[in-house]
């Protein structure tokens, strides 16, 4: 028997590692996994592929999308406008697949209020020194940006009880596969399993009747 899919949230500080650890969920288990692709009004880093890592679009176009009902959730994130597409999550969600949005705190809170149900994950790493060296060594950003991402993080971290799990990424493999278990655990809770619940105990309950 299935279990029904389950959302899931995973929000952290820039630097917390968030992207690899999505990559390598996706990479270990193809089939379970279904990671939302948000859209976007800042500009593609080096590398970033439009469609893939986001949907890159203007400010005209994300407006339209808000207005339309097409995002799920948007927030404003240190001066850019991120949200999540709507059908994407929809759709995969009704196909079975658990789906991963990778997504700041405010939209973690729309989501929260949206789909109850939903799971949060906050990941970070293991120090604040070591957030900061991960964001300045990965060169993609100028100083202020890293300035503002910095001041972002500690409003962030005064949200951190607003999740449901913390996950500490020291090891990137380990993080990956506490992640994988924390998700695939929440999805045996009693509350989440009560169709099947239901189908074992009228076959139980027929024994009785015989
Ligand atoms: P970055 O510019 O580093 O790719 O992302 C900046 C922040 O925006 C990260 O915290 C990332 O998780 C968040 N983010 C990415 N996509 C979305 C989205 O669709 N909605 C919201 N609310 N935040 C997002």
């Amino acid at each position: 028997m299935k279990d029904c899919a389950l959302l899931t949230v995973i929000s952290g500080f820039a630097g917390s590692g968030k992207g690899s650890a999505m990559k390598g969920l996706l990479a270990k288990y193809p089939d379970t996994y279904a990671l939302s692709v948000s859209a976007t009004t800042r500009a593609p880093r080096p590398g970033e592929v439009d469609g893939r890592e986001y949907f890159f679009v203007s400010d005209e176009a994300f407006e339209e999308k808000i207005r339309t009902g097409a995002l799920l959730e948007h927030a404003g994130y240190v001066g850019h406008y991120y949200g999540t597409p709507r059908a994407y999550v929809e759709d995969n969600l009704a196909a079975g697949k658990d789906v991963l949005l990778e997504i700041e705190i405010q939209g973690a809170l729309q989501i929260k209020k949206q789909f109850p149900a939903a799971c949060l994950l906050f990941l970070t790493p293991p120090t604040a020194e070591e957030l900061k060296r991960r964001l300045v060594g990965r060169g993609t950003e100028d100083e202020e940006t890293i300035r503002k991402r910095l001041f972002r993080a500690s409003e962030e971290a005064d949200g951190i009880e607003q999740y449901d799990y913390l996950v500490v990424n020291d090891d990137l493999d380990t993080c990956v596969e506490t992640i994988h278990r924390i998700i695939q655990s929440e999805k045996k809770r009693i509350t989440r399993c009560l169709d099947t619940i239901n189908t074992i105990r009228e076959g139980v309950h027929a024994f009785s009747e015989i």
